[in-house]
């Protein structure tokens, strides 16, 4: 932690859901922030039993108690950037909506968590409409992959047209902004011409929509085992630059850096037997 001259360190708060594995979740969050040296805090929503092979169980936290850590937080630390990540049920987000508007004033990063590598549902199909009508309108930005996408926005985003109006349509819903992570896209033949690249080279490119402009980001795709957490980890370095008063493209550009890095340096790792960690 680097404090400024008044002793003020950079503070950022995740609502998300442990993972026991240590790869995902709250754990990923908080790893994460520490890394950018910024003052980590953390709402846990749910506990997952879970290790690098999938979830063997989900506990809820009582929506009254994730109210309590809210409060908690907010009546004495505060928060200069707060990200969402699993919000597993409706009455879950309604809370985190109501305390977010009554006391929150930093920018949130609403990561929209869906479904656990393994295909676990991590959320209640009646939820997703809780986190359209109540979190994006709160959001500076939402960070959807593309089936996390389509489902939000109710068509396949699985072209490259489809990220543009799937883009379009979330910020219509209130978000300041949309990022649309491209890792689970297949389109390369597809992308404008000055993106085409060396034969047998794949491209990650997201796609951010933000203040009437897209921007892309492009990284070279890398082929891992390795790859849990990286939604919960891209997401909370958005959120850790966020509080440090980063603007946002700036934010996004480095979390794509820092996310990109973590899978390159853990995809020969052996730890577990399944979809390890990423390196945050
Ligand atoms: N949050 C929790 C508590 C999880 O267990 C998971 C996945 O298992 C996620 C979020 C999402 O993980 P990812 O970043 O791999 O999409």
């Amino acid at each position: 932690m680097i404090p400024d001259a008044n002793g003020h360190v950079c503070r950022a708060l995740t609502i998300a859901g442990s993972d026991s594995g240590g790869g995902a979740g709250i754990q990923a969050d908080l790893k994460t922030m520490h890394q950018f040296g910024v003052y980590g805090m953390s709402v846990i929503t749910a506990l997952t039993a879970q290790n690098t092979m999938g979830v063997r169980g989900v506990v809820e936290t009582d929506p009254a108690f994730v109210a309590a850590q809210l409060e908690a937080v907010f009546s004495d630390l505060g928060a200069d950037a707060i990200k969402t990540g699993m919000l597993a049920t409706a009455e879950i987000i309604a809370t985190v909506a109501d305390v977010l508007q009554a006391q929150a004033t930093g920018p949130l990063v609403v990561d929209p968590v869906m479904v656990a590598k393994g295909g676990t549902p991590l959320i209640a199909d009646e939820a997703v409409e809780l986190l359209r009508s109540r979190l994006l309108p709160i959001a500076q930005v939402v960070t959807p992959n593309t089936p996390e996408a389509s489902v939000l926005v109710g068509f396949d985003v699985d072209t490259w047209d489809g990220v543009h109006r799937a883009a379009d349509r979330l910020l219509n819903l209130g978000t300041e902004a949309v990022v649309i992570k491209g890792g689970h896209l297949h389109m390369q033949n597809t992308f404008p011409k000055p993106w085409r690249v060396p034969h047998n080279q794949v491209v990650a490119v997201d796609t951010v929509l933000y203040r009437g402009a897209y921007t892309y980001f492009l990284t070279p795709r890398v082929e891992s085992q390795n790859t849990h957490g990286t939604g919960c980890t891209f997401s909370a370095a958005i959120t850790a630059r966020l509080a440090q008063g980063v603007p946002l493209l700036e934010a996004i550009a480095d979390a794509k850096a820092f996310i990109y890095r973590a899978i390159v340096r853990a995809a020969n790792w052996d730890v577990g037997h399944g979809h390890g960690p990423t390196d945050h």
